[in-house]
């Protein structure tokens, strides 16, 4: 017997026959004397629906009240399951996150779990009674409903089972696994049997959205067995291991991953001299405004210019702010660019490899894909680029490092 935290995504509970079949699953799980915390995401294109609303009220809601709306999504379908599996006649109990108390901090709609109080679980647990727990929401010590950011159920999924000390906790999506790419975008993408937790948060911080990257961090911090399957189909799926394989058969690069997010923002004319990017992205960091790659040229004739990413959602008020910073420092202009996506290559093959980035560079050479900005860490190397060119980029990167020759024929995405 075993505890396990499952969790099923917008499309495992899409509709009504969906949720049955969801049911039907976890009966099946129960039924082998298991015990069972399942989390469930919204039905797929309910929490887009539920921000639309909002947004036609005001372009930009206020981030308290947006999720007061958005957080129903999931407590329509905790509903719905524990109804499907009363109906089987198991005892279910379902729970928005404030029920279970899913403490988090205050930050609308991108909340950090800070802890979750496991005592109503545990005793639904010991009494053979299956917890159904909204996925994506909590709240803070206000008592303030919270959301924790797209995608953010996986991390309700991996944080519960963290608290509970879940032997393991299985992410039940609309893909078999986690691929070497987006299969959607590449259809010779192949399942990996294993990827280790480094190389998956690398994917999920790069843009691979099977998995939240704060779930990806909490199974490290807590070593949680994590393992992402088919909702539709049985298999074996993608076990996040914590030990990396010794063997000669480690692939140089594991995956691809991509993000179309991305927007960049450029100070042109800045003084070349100490401070000046701390006064450029101290505002932007006060203003929560998560920074990812970030480019300095050389400066020449006294100045220089400065080159950052943002998610593409904050590029507008990260100009605003910048507008002012560059009066302050004297810069010449404000630059900024929507068009852009970012693609990076991961894997810890690459630690004892030289050559990766140029065997990558000499791909989009090839496709005459101009490379805007480089970031590379000891497993990856990120690159921006015109956003026309991504799904090009990301073919061409798959087949110059054989991804299509490693891990398991992909099985069809079900959309
Ligand atoms: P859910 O609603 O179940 O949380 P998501 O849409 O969030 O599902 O995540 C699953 C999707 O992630 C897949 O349908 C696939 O298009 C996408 N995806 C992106 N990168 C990968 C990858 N490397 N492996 C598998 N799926 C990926
Ligand atoms: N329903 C939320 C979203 O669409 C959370 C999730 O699905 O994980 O982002
Ligand atoms: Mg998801």
């Amino acid at each position: 017997m075993a505890l396990i935290v499952q969790k099923y995504g917008g499309t495992s509970v899409g509709s009504v026959e969906r949720i049955e079949a969801v049911a039907d699953k976890v009966k099946a799980f129960h039924d082998q004397g298991h015990q069972l915390v399942v989390v469930v995401s919204a039905m797929s294109g309910e929490t887009n629906r539920l921000i639309g609303l909002a947004k036609e009220i005001d372009h930009r809601p206020d981030p308290r009240e947006l999720d007061v709306v958005v957080a129903t999504g999931e407590q329509v379908t905790i509903g719905l399951l524990a109804i499907a599996l009363r109906k089987r006649g198991l005892e279910a109990r379902s729970y928005a996150g404030w029920q279970v108390r899913i403490l988090t901090d205050g930050a609308h709609g991108k909340a950090r779990i800070l802890d979750i109080d496991t005592a109503a679980l545990r005793a639904d647990l010991e009494a053979g009674r299956i917890a159904v727990v909204a996925g994506f929401q909590g709240v803070d010590a206000l008592g303030n409903v919270t959301t924790l950011g797209r995608g953010g159920s996986d991390t309700t999924a991996v944080a519960l089972a963290a608290a509970l000390g879940a032997d393991e906790c299985q992410i039940y999506t609309d893909v078999d696994g986690v691929y070497t790419t987006d299969p959607r975008v590449e259809a010779r993408a192949r399942r990996l049997p294993r990827i280790t937790f480094e190389e998956m948060l690398e994917m999920a911080s790069q843009g691979s959205k099977v998995l939240q990257i704060r779930s990806v961090e909490f199974a490290g911090k807590y070593r949680v067995p994590l393992r992402v399957l088919s909702s539709f189909q049985d298999g074996p799926g993608t076990l996040i291991t914590f030990e990396e394989d010794d063997g000669v058969e480690t692939p140089l690069v594991s995956g691809i991953a991509f993000n179309r997010d991305e927007a960049k923002v450029t100070l042109v004319g800045i003084p070349d001299c100490p401070g000046v990017a701390y006064r450029i992205l101290g505002p932007i960091a006060d203003a929560n405004i998560e920074v990812d790659v970030i480019v300095q040229n050389v400066g020449v004739d006294g100045t220089t210019s400065l080159t950052f990413t943002v998610h593409r959602n904050d590029m507008e008020r990260a100009a605003a702010i910048l507008k002012g910073v560059a009066r302050e420092l004297g810069a010449r202009e404000v630059l900024t660019d929507d068009r852009v996506a970012k693609v990076a290559i991961v894997g810890v093959g690459m630690r004892s490899h030289a050559g990766v980035a140029a065997r990558m560079f000499k791909a989009l050479a090839e496709e005459n894909i101009n490379i805007q900005m480089i970031s590379t860490s000891e497993i990856k190397v990120t690159v921006v680029i015109e956003e026309k060119y991504l799904e090009l980029a990301v073919r061409a990167l798959h087949s110059a490092f054989d991804l299509d020759k490693v891990g398991e024929p992909a099985a069809v995405a079900v959309s």
